[in-house]
């Protein structure tokens, strides 16, 4: 069935989405609401890079542009612990060394997805187009176009608004999603949860040597736990890295607390040592950069009639803990694709079908990675978390197939979320409770020679 596809939001997302549709030879109509990023438009306020793995890699394979895209990518085939004293543990993310997930930057990947749709001549992109409403009946989207388009201003003699119309408007457009919000005002019953995190986050840089090489370990994700806050550091092409400080937003240490140049330094010192001599720009880059939010947002359902709906963080925003939003919203694009395949003359068969294969999954992702936030901030220091890993990989080993990390299900495999969450909880029974077994037999032999 041919028709008319309005999209909102050319992220990373929207791009792909646009790229499969216009395979499948619908019409494509993709507005975003920044600039063009090829004339310089950084892509303000999000992360500068992130882990693109075997979810994410398949969905652009699938549209034959994983190739292009890992080209530019750095493998990091482990967490690199920094301790207080600047000691370093590595800890490999599989047993195999081939199974590894990839630094990428957002603004490169940003482009491909872009360009990708613009290779089918039925997708057309507008930039500099702002979203302010959609009908959700008569699938229109209302835009507003001017150069001030951030602006929630009112249409005025600055401000034109247009109309887009299709046969449905997908809202491609982020976690604060305006095609979301007009189903949340037009719809009964719509279902709508947002969590903020306690923390926020920071990005910070650590530019390259003076010949242009990295300063650490290229090839991993460096980590500094410190129990209730962390920083991360991921590798870009140019031989820099991008830190990244998740930290209480209010509190006796906190971002609200550390304002001066001396309070800044102190803390960093205190907590980073090894990281600070690293960051010639640490002062400048702490008081300019945005400190951003965290949140998970749940909304159900995900779709009105045949005429709307939602893909990627605008349905369902996850906090970073599992490297996992963007490969999910890929995800996404090849489910939403399947089932349009399947139902080509039921579209809303095929957004209930879309929505009834995700969400479930989408749900259990968002509860992983809340909790993996506390795996990463304060367990990784530990030994005992070492050891977990090593007896992962151990039992991975010598029961092939059988026997899977959570971490190796949710990165390497694509089996659905919630599958992988259930399936390392029985895992999890079973190894515990052998090991509990045991250690009881233990005790009972030590008892029993005591006896004797
Ligand atoms: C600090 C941080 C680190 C992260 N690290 C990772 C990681 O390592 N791996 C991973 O898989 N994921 C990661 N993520 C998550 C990832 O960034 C998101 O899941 C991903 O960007 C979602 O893609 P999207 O296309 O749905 O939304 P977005 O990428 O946010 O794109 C939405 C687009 O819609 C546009 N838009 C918004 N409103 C409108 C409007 N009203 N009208 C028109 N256009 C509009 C925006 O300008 C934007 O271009 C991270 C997120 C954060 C915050």
């Amino acid at each position: 069935m041919p028709g008319k596809f309005v999209l909102i939001g050319s992220g990373l997302a929207g791009g792909l989405l646009a790229a499969y549709l216009g395979r499948r030879g619908y019409e494509v109509e993709l507005y975003e609401r920044r600039g063009d990023p090829r004339e310089g438009n950084i892509v303000g306020g999000r992360s500068i890079n992130l882990a693109l793995s075997t979810r994410g890699i398949h969905a652009l394979e699938q549209i034959g542009i994983a190739d292009e895209v890992l080209r530019h990518a750095i493998p990091m085939r482990g967490r690199m612990i920094h301790d207080r004293s600047g000691n370093l543990h590595f800890s490999p993310y599989d047993r195999d060394p081939n199974k590894f997930i990839n630094s990428i930057g957002r603004a490169a990947l940003n482009t491909t997805v872009i360009e990708a749709a613009q290779r089918y001549p039925n997708a057309n992109v507008h930039f500099n187009h702002r979203c302010v409403d959609v009908d959700l009946e008569q699938a229109v989207a209302h835009l507003a176009t001017a150069s001030d388009v951030e602006a929630a201003v009112p249409a005025g003699p600055q401000r034109e608004i247009i109309s887009a119309r299709g046969d449905c408007v997908i809202g491609v457009d982020g976690a604060f999603s305006a095609v979301r919000q007009s189903m949340q005002k037009e719809m009964t019953g719509f279902e709508y949860d947002e969590r903020y995190l306690a923390h926020g986050y920071k990005e910070l840089t650590i530019p390259p040597a003076p010949d242009g090489s990295w300063r650490m370990e290229k090839n991993a994700l460096h980590i500094w736990p410190r129990k209730s806050f962390m920083m991360i550091a991921l590798p870009n092409p140019d031989g820099s890295f991008t830190c990244t400080l998740f930290w209480e937003f209010e509190g006796p240490r906190s971002f609200a607390s550390t304002k001066t140049d001396d309070e800044i330094r102190h803390f960093f010192e205190e907590e980073f040592p090894d990281a600070v001599p690293l960051m010639p720009s640490l002062l400048d880059d702490f008081k300019t950069n945005p400190t951003g939010s965290l949140a998970t947002i749940r909304c159900a359902p995900w779709f009105y009639k045949d005429k709307v709906t939602l893909l990627g963080d605008a349905a369902h925003a996850v906090v970073p803990f599992y490297g996992q939003g963007m490969n999910a919203a890929f995800e996404d694009c090849v489910v939403l694709d399947e089932c349009l395949a399947e139902f080509p003359q039921d579209r809303q068969r095929a957004f209930a079908q879309y929505f009834e294969r995700r969400k479930e999954n989408t749900d259990a992702l968002a509860d992983l990675a809340v909790q993996n936030f506390i795996e990463m901030r304060d367990k990784t220091a530990s030994p005992a978390f070492r050891a977990k890993k090593k007896l992962d990989h151990m039992l991975e080993g010598v029961l092939p197939g059988t026997y899977l990390p959570l971490y190796a299900m949710v990165t390497f495999t694509r089996l659905p979320y919630s599958t992988a969450a259930k399936r390392a909880r029985f895992q999890d029974r079973i190894v515990f409770g052998s090991l509990i077994g045991a250690g009881s037999l233990l005790l009972i032999a030590v008892l029993l020679a005591l006896l004797h």
